[in-house]
């Protein structure tokens, strides 16, 4: 195909656009908008991720306020080209055969990157391995492995056999870690008398080749699989005592195979890096945070405002630096028009008046537990005092993992608050959340939450997008906040400073208490009775925030940190 020698990108889930929707949450997004910032860059990438021809999910809540999930119907064919090839990985001593789709992001730069999204729906193959690429994180820890094996494995072999020529593989998270076992069966040596097995595994060589981005601060989050299942699913690919000594003793610990054989580890935020080394400890782990892509995350009306006052803004995020240029009445003007287009768009969706002149908040993300939606909900008498006479709305929207009840339950309550303190603060809910939504709210509102329980919050994306639009965060100090705030100058914390880098025994109510003071005390008062001084504000999340937590900044990162090491 194309004989310049590539990064190679692999990530479980990829978030390009609405319309494809192989994504669940930050995670994917921030695997879109990698490799969006790596076409407009020029940077030499090609991405691999798997098709979920039946998506994550479609979210429906039922009258009881439950979370109700369906199948998402979606054709591949309108958005990329079926490639011929096919290659095959072992699953269960049976064939798998493995097809790619391609879709091709162009940059207006004239940087374009391929991605492939890999499918077993293929003729060849049984009725059920033609679904292992049908719903993404579903199923059991069996459908888990068998996809991690048609990611990690099943890419290489696709990228070699297109004719791809690859210097780094690069893992979004340990989901495609098994890559690291093909790798070493290409560079396995060749010598001829070997009395000590281990000799023939180039564990040197395998580990210049791969770049590992971790993504989850606590050890429960990692992949991990018993080895009768690997041995049963896999099979014996190198042998057992190789395995174990690489991923783990008792368990394949996905994240452990990847540090063990990746020469570049980094977290996705300066806290986050320092959570991962206590957690593995000897590694050397660094740390690049996260950003979102400037022009995806930016709305219209500020886009034609960065336009006239900050040109090439685009693809030169920094410039965002002068926001201080651009006149308060247009930047008001700006975000005026993004809360209407917000206003109308929940009218338009959901049948519900939000109204324009009250201090809208925010809070839109994956319903895991340790984010806290409910934290505003800790003290309803305090909250209510803080809310009264309708001084403002909240808006929600977020989905639970299907199997994560406590998650679910979150959802419920949210929804039930939406109804008993409909008369005293608009609480909404809009469900199936999206990248389309995301947009629109991130936007469209005044002030973003966001309440995760620390170190919980690896790093946290949609506070930058806030920001690229004029909108002020207000968020626990964890993750990416803790470099991008300065109190009262870039936005607000919630609860005190990040110390420990272990689970912090926090109360919730420390928590909660410091957030109605804030909102009662500083932010509803300077909304209402300072707009000068709140448009200072929106202008610093964008000179101060938006300029740097952006995805431009981070691959540049990359390239220099990572990829040509
Ligand atoms: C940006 C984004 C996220 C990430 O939100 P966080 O608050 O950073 O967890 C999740 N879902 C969608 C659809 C997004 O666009």
């Amino acid at each position: 195909m194309n004989n310049e020698a590539k990064i190679a990108y692999f990530s479980m889930e990829i978030g390009l656009s609405n319309d494809i929707p192989t994504y669940s949450g930050g995670l994917g997004v921030l695997a879109g908008d990698t490799i969006k910032s790596s076409a407009d860059l020029k940077i030499p990438l090609i991405a691999v991720t798997l098709i979920s021809k039946k998506g994550y999910f479609r979210q429906d809540i039922d009258s009881d306020g439950r979370q109700v999930e369906y199948p998402v119907v979606w054709d591949p064919s309108k958005f990329m080209v079926r490639l011929s090839r096919k290659v095959k990985v072992q699953i269960e001593e049976r064939n798998v055969y493995i097809q790619a789709w391609r879709y091709k992001v162009q940059s207006i730069t004239g940087g374009e990157v391929d991605v492939l999204y890999l499918d077993t729906d293929v003729e060849e193959n049984t009725k059920e391995d033609r679904e292992i690429t049908a719903f993404l994180y579903g199923g059991d820890v069996h459908y888990r492995l068998k996809q991690e094996i048609v990611l990690g494995i099943g890419g290489v072999r696709m990228l070699h056999a297109l004719g791809f020529h690859i210097k780094k593989y690069h893992m979004n998270e340990g989901h495609a870690s098994l890559l690291v076992l093909e790798l070493l069966l290409m560079h396995k040596k060749d010598v001829e008398s070997v009395w000590d097995e281990r000799w023939i595994w180039d564990t040197d060589t395998v580990k210049d080749l791969c770049v590992f981005t971790t993504h989850t601060p606590i050890e429960a989050g990692h992949d991990r699989f018993s080895y009768d299942l690997v041995n049963k699913i896999l099979g014996a690919v190198v042998p057992l005592e190789l395995l174990k000594r690489l991923g783990g003793e008792h368990y394949l610990n996905m994240t452990l195979l990847a540090l063990n054989l990746s020469k570049y580890i980094n977290g996705v935020a300066k806290k986050h890096g320092e959570v991962s080394k206590t957690l593995f400890p000897g590694y050397e782990i660094n740390a690049i945070t996260n950003g979102v892509h400037s022009f995806t995350w930016t709305c219209e009306s500020f886009k034609q405002l960065y336009d006239k006052y900050i040109p090439g803004w685009a693809n030169e995020p920094e410039l965002l630096v002068r926001a201080e240029n651009i006149p308060d009445e247009e930047l008001w003007a700006a975000h005026l028009h993004a809360k209407n287009d917000l206003v109308h768009f929940v009218r338009n969706i959901a049948g519900i008046e939000l109204n324009p002149d009250v201090l809208t908040v925010g809070f839109a993300r994956r319903f895991a537990s340790y984010k806290r939606a409910d934290l505003v909900f800790s003290n309803l008498e305090r909250l209510l005092k803080v809310g009264e006479k309708g001084r403002f709305q909240i808006v929600y929207a977020g989905k639970a993992h299907p199997k994560d009840i406590p998650g679910k339950d979150i959802i419920k309550k949210i929804i039930e608050f939406t109804k008993t303190i409909d008369n005293k603060i608009k609480v909404i809910f809009l469900k199936d959340y999206n990248m389309e939504k995301a947009l629109k709210l991130v936007s469209g509102v005044d002030v973003w939450l966001n309440t995760p329980l620390r170190p919980r919050e690896a790093s946290g994306t949609s506070g930058m997008k806030a920001a690229h639009n004029g909108v002020i965060n207000f968020s626990i100090l964890d993750g990416w906040w803790i470099e991008g705030h300065i109190e009262g100058i870039t936005g607000w914390s919630i609860g005190p400073k990040p110390l420990e880098s272990s689970l912090v025994n926090v109360n919730d109510m420390t928590d909660a208490e410091d957030l109605y003071n804030k909102l009662e005390n500083i932010i509803i008062p300077m909304y209402y009775k300072d707009k000068s001084h709140w448009i200072k504000v929106m202008k610093n999340s964008i000179g101060k925030i938006a300029y740097y937590f952006n995805t431009h900044r981070m691959m540049r990162r990359y390239v220099t940190e990572a990829y040509i090491r």
